[in-house]
């Protein structure tokens, strides 16, 4: 009898391990990127991608949950699933009503966010930002799982903008906090090379790729991103690239390769700083090395 009931008790595990994935896509929706400034209609040309990736992600399991961000330069907001009340969605040509949601709620709340901030000026995307939110979502995601369910994190950067190290510390930070929640970060760069957001991808087993032609985007992002990290090392993907592992100088927010470190909270500057600018530790000047000679002849004798 107890043979008969073992496999009973194991049934609740063969079900627990079905995984789950979840994917927060971020589109740089930043009027002042320059590739939009040069093209604007290039913006559609992205979402539509971004739109028929995220529902290839959907489509690969059943319960796959999936969120977009749009990340602007004053604000980042989530554009799928928004906090308006659901759309009334019917079936067009023999489409899946899921997919049309996906499609209809992303464009409406993209297009009231970009009505309400219509600015002129150029200013950097908040992306570490909207990294932190995406975060913060998988964390509560992850919270509401049911006991013994496995779920893949992961999050998907799609840029235009260039790399800005004046957001060094709050980027450092959404990465580490990343490796530590088991959450990939993927970085798809449009136009410019991303240093930083190169090393996060490394950081966490992300993968980091700069699209060599925009048109292609959709099959990039099938290709590249949409496998799950599990299943990524059984499939012929592009090389890794070299990882550029410069920090930025907390002074001028630069990217230096050799520099001075405070011992105290390991802040880095590209000059020696008598005080430190975050910890404000104290340091002696150092004195001119010949001072320090005659000491060690005088030790010798
Ligand atoms: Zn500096
Ligand atoms: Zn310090």
């Amino acid at each position: 009898m107890n043979n008969l009931e073992l496999p009973t008790e194991k049934d609740p595990d063969i079900t627990s391990t079905d995984e789950t994935s979840i994917l927060v896509v971020i589109v740089d929706t930043n009027p002042g990127q320059k590739m939009l400034r040069e093209n604007p209609n290039v913006l559609t040309h992205v979402v539509d991608s971004v739109i028929g990736f995220a529902n290839s992600h959907l489509m690969q399991k059943a319960p796959n949950k999936l969120a977009i961000m749009a990340c602007h330069s004053k604000t980042s907001k989530f554009i799928y699933p928004g906090s308006t009340k659901p759309l009334d969605i019917r079936q067009i040509d023999g489409q899946y009503e899921a997919f049309t949601s996906v499609e209809k709620t992303t464009k409406q709340n993209l297009s009231s966010l970009l009505n309400t901030e219509n600015s002129t000026i150029a200013t950097e995307s908040l992306l570490a930002g909207a990294m932190a939110m995406a975060l913060c979502f998988i964390a509560k995601t992850q919270r509401t799982k049911p006991p013994g369910a496995k779920i893949n994190c992961r999050m998907l950067v799609v840029t235009g903008s260039g790399d800005s190290a004046s957001q060094y510390m709050n980027y450092m930070n959404v990465f580490f906090t990343a490796q530590k929640q088991n959450t990939v970060i993927d970085v798809c760069a449009l136009d410019q090379h991303l240093s930083l957001l190169q090393q996060g991808c490394d950081i966490t087993n992300g993968l980091y790729l700069k699209v060599p032609q925009l048109q292609g985007l959709l099959q990039y992002l099938l290709w590249v991103f949409l496998p799950e990290p599990p299943v990524r090392e059984k499939l012929v993907l592009p090389p890794p690239v070299k990882v550029d592992y410069r920090a930025a100088c907390f002074c001028h927010r630069e990217l230096i390769d050799i520099g001075f470190v405070c011992s105290v909270c390991l802040s880095i500057f590209c000059k020696f700083c008598p005080i430190c600018t975050t910890c404000h530790t104290v340091f002696k000047i150092p004195g001119p090395l010949a001072a320090v000679k005659p000491k060690k002849k005088k030790m010798k004798i």
